[in-house]
């Protein structure tokens, strides 16, 4: 039904944060509803379509991911250009991953994205939280409220929290102007 019906309003959304934080499998869980412990990583920018209703509006997201290209040198900035929406990982057992995210938050502002995109803080791997945290929950929150953006903790793994990720980001750009 949601395929045949023509999308009323459609997105992009773009995926970032340093390799390994989770973002294959996040888009991956988001998109087909599975995860495998080893993601392949791929060397071409794509991105996957996904539909969701919200009050009776079909919206179409369009989400990129980088598909690796991180690891090699910063994104380039056709990949952000028109962006309405950034999710930004990090992994919460990877002190390094959480203090990219401000190279990030600088890398996005440089390439000129759009003053109203939102912006979601994510801090992934929440299933690992008991044996492996070293990102405590409200050092994500004070560094979201630093940068305007709004937080969560995610598992790609069980799927905590990863549908709510994208039913905000489309909710927020549908209420927008
Ligand atoms: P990317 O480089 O940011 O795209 O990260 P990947 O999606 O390739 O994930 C890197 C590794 O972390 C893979 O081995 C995944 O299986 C694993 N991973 C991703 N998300 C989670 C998660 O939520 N929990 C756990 N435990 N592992 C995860």
């Amino acid at each position: 039904f949601l395929q045949l019906r023509t999308p009323d309003r459609c997105f992009k959304i773009v995926l970032c944060g340093d390799s390994g934080v989770g973002k294959s499998s996040f888009l991956e869980r988001f998109c087909q509803n599975t995860f495998n412990e080893k993601t392949q990583v791929t060397i071409e920018i794509g991105f996957q379509m996904k539909s969701l209703v919200i009050d009776s509006t079909v919206i179409s997201l369009q989400i990129w991911d980088t598909a690796g290209q991180e690891r090699f040198r910063s994104l380039p900035h056709s990949y952000f250009r028109k962006a309405d929406g950034v999710v930004l990982l990090y992994d919460i057992t990877c002190e390094k991953s959480f203090q990219s995210v401000t190279s990030w938050l600088v890398n996005i502002q440089e390439v000129d994205i759009d003053q109203s995109a939102v912006i979601i803080l994510i801090g992934n791997k929440e299933d690992l939280a008991t044996t492996q945290r070293v990102i405590s929950t409200e050092c994500g929150k004070r560094l979201a409220e630093d940068c305007g953006a709004f937080f969560i903790e995610t598992s790609a793994k069980t799927g905590h929290n990863i549908f709510e990720t994208f039913d905000y980001m489309a909710r927020t750009l549908q209420t927008r102007e």
